[in-house]
């Protein structure tokens, strides 16, 4: 059997991901004496974040009020409440800086590197965890896991075709959503909730948007069952996207998994407006005797909707003049700018950032430490657990800030 990590470790760190290396970095800083091992099973480490935020890495979120910070968590906000008030975004901006990455703010208060490449990112941290002596092994998946009753883990690592055994004294889970580790998870006496997917976008297939790839619309409201997100909405081929479409799959991720993502949308173009008021408006432009002959789909009554897309929504009223609109029909559009249903008929792929909503059952984890509350010498961090975000920083940000406050725990001996 080859010599290779068969030595006894003080702390293993399973998954080579944002998590696993922000926690075994401070780990290592906190306590240099400690022998730390990262076990990453692809053949690169760090893999998401390199592909993260359309090759950008959307580092974090500019939000340093823990209170906000945590409604932007569809699951795992209450958990966090006390974790980012120890490490928040501010201590995420201080940390990169300190270790001479600069971050810059967005309109929208996404956070970048200033290089504008996810493999700044990737690259300090590499070179972080080295510079502190955590050894990192790629291409080495951790595929079982033994407690000691004295106290401590046994673990069976696998290399190649290689089944290598290894001792540590505690264990960080910080494997993302890798299915397999979930089992592990689950024979160390932990709950894990179904693993679903979050931030998509919605197949829509209707002529009211057909051909309008590309069209934007800066705040629509979309309503889903009792789920309401406002924000910029976009139409793609394949039907809708943009902020409030994702805000609105992670909210929904669950009811719309067990609808089979089938389900009717209800879309305000409008925003806020409310049916009497828009009735109000569109009854106005009827009177407007500049208007009484002019087409009703050539002249819009609301500069926020894109004339191709108002043409689309008027459709139904034919080529009409203002002046020859009825009171029925009237009515109807201001139910369609205000209430337009639309059938959801499945999923699509967001590819600038895509999570799965849970994982492991948060109330089995100390939050001040992230160690497990079943399995003594067990922590987690990132993903793994049943923590998700919406898109804009906020997913690594909890991996920065579960890693951090595991690494600081871990550190203790
Ligand atoms: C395309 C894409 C873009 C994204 N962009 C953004 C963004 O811009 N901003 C943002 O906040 N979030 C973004 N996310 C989400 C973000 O990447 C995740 O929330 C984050 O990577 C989770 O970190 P983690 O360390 O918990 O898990 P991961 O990054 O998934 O890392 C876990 C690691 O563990 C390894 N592993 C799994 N099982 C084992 C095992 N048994 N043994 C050893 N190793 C194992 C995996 O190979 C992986 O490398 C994006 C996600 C995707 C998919």
């Amino acid at each position: 059997m080859s010599n290779y990590i068969t030595t006894k470790w003080d702390v293993v760190v399973a998954g080579g991901g944002p998590a696993g290396f922000f926690a075994a970095i401070r780990c290592a800083e906190l306590n240099p004496d400690l022998r730390i091992l990262i076990l990453e099973k692809s053949t690169q480490t760090l893999g998401k974040v390199l592909i993260s935020g359309g090759g950008r890495c959307n580092v974090t979120h500019a939000c340093f009020d823990p209170a906000q910070l945590i409604t932007y968590y569809p699951r795992g906000g209450m958990a966090l409440r006390g974790a980012f008030t120890r490490f928040q975004p501010l201590d995420t901006v201080k940390w990169f800086e300190t270790h001479g990455v600069k971050l810059k703010t967005e309109a929208d208060n996404r956070m970048f590197p200033i290089t504008d490449s996810a493999k700044t990112i990737a690259d300090i941290l590499n070179f972080e965890a080295k510079n502190a002596g955590v050894k990192v092994h790629i291409g080495t998946t951790l595929q079982n896991v033994e407690k000691i009753s004295k106290g401590g883990f046994r673990l069976e690592v696998r290399k190649g075709t290689e089944v290598l055994p290894l001792q540590t004294k505690k264990l960080l889970i910080a494997t993302g959503s890798d299915s397999k580790t979930r089992e592990i998870v689950r024979s160390l006496g932990h709950t894990i909730e179904e693993p679903v997917p979050s931030l998509f976008t919605f197949n829509v297939k209707d002529k009211r948007i057909d051909g309008l790839a590309g069209v934007a619309v800066e705040n629509v409201t979309l309503k889903m069952d009792s789920l309401t997100q406002s924000g910029p909405m976009l139409i793609t081929h394949w039907g809708l996207s943009g902020p409030a479409v994702l805000r609105l799959s992670a909210w929904g991720a669950r009811v719309l998994f067990d609808k089979k993502y089938r389900s009717t949308l209800t879309v305000n173009w409008l925003g806020n407006y409310k049916l009497d008021a828009t009735l109000e408006i569109l009854q106005r432009n009827k009177n407007w005797t500049e208007n009484a002959r002019k087409k009703i789909a050539t002249q819009p009554a609301f500069s926020q909707i894109p004339i191709r897309l108002w043409k689309q929504l008027t459709e139904f009223i034919g080529d009409k003049n203002w002046g020859d609109i009825s009171k029925a029909e009237l009515r109807k559009l201001a139910e369609e700018l205000t209430a337009g249903q639309f059938e959801i008929l499945g999923k699509g792929q967001f590819k600038e950032e895509f999570v799965t909503c849970g994982g492991v059952n948060l109330d089995e984890v100390d939050f001040k430490t992230m160690q497990s509350r079943i399995t003594e010498d067990l922590f987690f961090a990132g993903e793994v657990l049943d923590i998700d975000g919406i898109t804009g920083g906020f997913n690594f940000q909890s991996s920065w800030t579960t890693g951090w406050l595991a690494g600081s725990a871990l550190a203790n001996e």
